[in-house]
């Protein structure tokens, strides 16, 4: 790359750039929620997540202080918990520790792997760190032409990153790199008659643009079918803590098991409508029951079925909740 062709990247950005809600801040706890937020979730989605979670932790302190339900609520819908746990724990202890003063220091952050901490330290300590995700992959390898496959190709993509990182503009040159690969070098029909790159570009010159990068290989899917029962009794429902697992742990749940969970014993209301969802490359089927019960189980968490569940439930438990609710509703007698 010539330096010229460096700087028309950052001109783009500085032209092109979408404006985010935690685009010109230097707050590194703006920036680490932002960044632990957009990870396999788009930008689009993150951003009423991001805004509703400043207005209720608007400091790091806040953040710490906060019970692990508090933060599954507000996380509640974004997918992959974990990160939201892990934010927390985190925050806590930053809150003991101080702030990192370096992407090795940010590494020891927990949920912050060696992406995340590149991304802070350069956004908001300056330090000269490349980053690279998917995007910056897709420009690298459209750009040099390389034929490297799948997760083989984060390692030159890297080098190359380093090797032209801006030194005075550090958070801006990962930024545009990773901009450049979401807005114009996107996977499908890439805008390259507007690309600052395009003059410099091999796959461009060479006619290779649809064949890079090589694609990874994609693990092959599991379909997997659960069975989930509505506790019902009088104008409640009831909940269940989930205890393991790594998609759910923390959040609640109707009891859902592979085969019938039998702590639910009653008659069977109705059948609710299949639910569909996919986690990483499971492909969840939920068959659900709305089930009456004769006891008010003490081992669930009960609430009002025509109120917002008090604790956070995964999105599909979500859609059965709604599910169970317009059901109830068809079939009240004051109707
Ligand atoms: S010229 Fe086209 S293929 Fe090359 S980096 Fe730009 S957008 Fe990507």
């Amino acid at each position: 790359m010539r330096p010229e062709c460096r700087r028309r990247l950052l001109a783009w950005f500085d032209k092109s750039q979408r404006e985010l809600p935690w685009r010109q801040t230097r707050d590194p706890y703006r920036v680490w929620v932002s960044e632990i937020m957009c990870q396999q979730t788009q930008v689009a989605t993150v951003i009423p997540y991001y805004l509703r979670w400043m207005e209720r932790f608007p400091t790091l302190p806040d953040l710490a202080r906060a019970s692990e339900e508090e933060v599954l609520l507000q996380w509640q819908g974004l997918g992959y918990y974990r990160r939201g746990r892990m934010l927390r724990t985190g925050a806590q202890q930053i809150h003991q520790q101080g702030w990192p003063a370096s992407a090795l220091e940010w590494r020891s952050v927990a949920g912050v792997g060696p992406y995340t901490a590149a991304a802070i330290a350069s956004i908001c300590l300056g330090e000269p760190v490349a980053v690279v995700d998917g995007n910056v992959e897709r420009v690298y390898a459209r750009f040099m032409g390389d034929s490297t496959p799948g997760e083989s190709l984060q390692r030159p993509a890297a080098a190359w990153a380093q090797a032209w990182i801006d030194p005075s503009r550090p958070g801006d040159w990962n930024q545009a790199l990773m901009e450049l690969g979401a807005l114009i070098c996107r996977p499908q029909q890439p805008q390259c008659s507007q690309c600052p790159l395009a003059s410099e570009c091999r796959a461009k010159t060479e006619g290779r643009i649809d064949q890079l990068p090589v694609p990874k290989t994609r693990r092959p899917t599991v379909e997997l079918r659960l069975l989930t029962l509505v506790p019902v009794f009088g104008a409640e429902l009831g909940v269940e803590l989930i205890s393991e697992g790594s998609w759910w742990k923390g959040l609640y749940q109707f009891p859902t098991a592979k085969s019938r969970p039998v702590a639910i014993q009653g008659p069977t209301l109705a059948l609710l409508p299949r639910v569909r969802h996919q986690v990483t490359h499971h492909k969840l089927a939920f068959e659900s029951e709305l089930i009456q019960m004769a006891h008010r189980d003490s081992s669930l968490f009960w609430f009002p079925s025509d109120q917002a569940c008090p604790w956070p439930l995964p999105v599909p438990q979500q859609k059965i909740l709604a599910a169970a609710r317009d059901f109830l509703n068809s079939h009240s007698p004051t109707r």
